[in-house]
């Protein structure tokens, strides 16, 4: 391939603009590096609302976001715990207000996505919108990258494209599933019908398998079912699941679900690994290089700390210094191990449900 004289130079190109690519995009921009991003819209998987635990506030504090999500209730608001009857239907209650840290949030995507970008454009990161890769070669210790509407050179490219895994897939790297898994749910809008019961997560079993519902601070309720792809082969099993499991919301669901079919949405929500997270003069961060099953709550965070990670391991490649890739490869391998024995754990208690 032959890039054109117009071809864009830079020193890092990343593919994707979710949290994984703008996070690492604004740090490796703060250091001083000059990076484009990748993204297009049109790549884009629908996202539920979302929770990040308690867990997670010493990172959100290390990449300076606590402001962020204390500033504007679009972008989040205070989760205050979980109520699951994930073991023989006893409530099991995890009430986070009771954390010394503070308290867990709830992320409402596309705000808290737009605004990542936002602080990533101020921090001098260079966004190429509606663009997605064409072909890539690597040449003389060169990336050569076409994309749909420009052609780009750099040293180092990062995977962040989420489940897809476009850039490192390209690159020859394979995806190994621990469990194939898709979720099916509704957004319901605040109406008057529905009592306020903002910031709580709800984890619910029942025969047909296991779901969650889950306000956010303007008053939409998500509820979702969670299945192996195995049992998707019954039709309505969607419909039928969340029914099973919200029947105190039985008349919006049923007017949803009949109205307007398209009201159901259905994403990828298998947890997987790559063979290597890194090669040559790449790496892949968040679900791009780790992606979990949402019962582990764990894919924000990680998608925040593989690219804070990432970003040290491509500064220090690029000083010269290749084995932070390879530290950073065995610390992303630890994680799904840990999180993937959790998971076969949670599952156990649950006999039926284990995929
Ligand atoms: C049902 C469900 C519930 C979840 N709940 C939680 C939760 O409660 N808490 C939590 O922490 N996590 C949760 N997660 C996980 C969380 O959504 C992901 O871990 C997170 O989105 C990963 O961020 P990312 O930046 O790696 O990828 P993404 O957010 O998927 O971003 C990928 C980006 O790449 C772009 N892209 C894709 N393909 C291309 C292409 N070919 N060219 C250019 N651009 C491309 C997309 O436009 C997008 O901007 C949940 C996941 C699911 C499925």
């Amino acid at each position: 391939m032959h890039l054109p004289a117009s071809a864009v130079l830079c020193d890092v190109a990343i593919v994707g603009a979710g949290p994984a690519g703008c996070t690492t995009a604004r740090l490796l921009s703060l250091w001083g590096f000059n990076v484009i991003v990748i993204d297009s819209e049109k790549k884009k998987t629908y996202k539920f609302h979302e929770v990040l635990p308690p867990s997670s506030l010493p990172l959100l504090d290390a990449l300076e976001l606590q402001s962020l999500f204390k500033s504007d209730p679009r972008v989040a608001t205070p989760c205050s715990g979980v109520t699951s009857n994930w073991y023989q239907n006893e409530t099991y209650y995890d009430d986070y207000f009771a954390s010394p840290g503070g308290s867990a949030w709830v992320v409402e995507r596309i705000f808290f996505d737009q605004q990542l970008k936002n602080i990533a454009t101020y921090n001098g990161v260079t966004f190429l919108n509606d663009s997605f890769i064409q072909d890539i070669v690597f040449v003389d210790g060169v990336w050569e990258l076409n994309t749909n509407n420009k052609s780009i050179q750099a040293p180092f490219v990062i995977d962040a494209s989420g489940r897809a895994s476009v850039l490192s897939r390209n690159l020859g790297a394979k995806k190994l599933i621990g469990a194939s898994m898709v979720a099916g749910g509704v957004s319901i809008p605040r109406s008057s019908d529905i009592e306020m019961r903002s910031g709580r997560l709800s984890i619910k079993t029942s025969s047909s398998g296991w779901g969650y519902s889950l306000m956010n601070g303007l008053g939409e309720l998500n509820l979702v079912a969670v299945s192996t792809s195995k049992r998707l082969t019954k039709k309505d099993y969607f419909n039928e699941t969340l029914l099973s499991l919200f029947p105190e919301y039985e008349d919006t669901l049923l007017s949803r679900l009949k109205h307007d079919q398209s009201s159901l949405k259905r994403v990828d929500a298998s947890s997987s690994i790559l063979d290597s997270v890194v090669g040559d003069a790449w790496l892949a961060i968040g679900d791009a290089a780790t992606a979990f099953d949402p019962i582990t709550s764990q894919g924000l965070v990680n998608a925040l700390s593989s690219a804070m990670m990432g970003a040290h391991a491509c500064r220090e490649f690029l000083a010269g210094n290749p084995l932070g890739l390879l530290a950073y490869n065995k610390a992303i391998q630890a994680t799904w191990q840990r999180s993937e024995k959790g998971r076969a754990y949670l599952y156990g208690m649950q006999t039926e449900q284990l995929p």
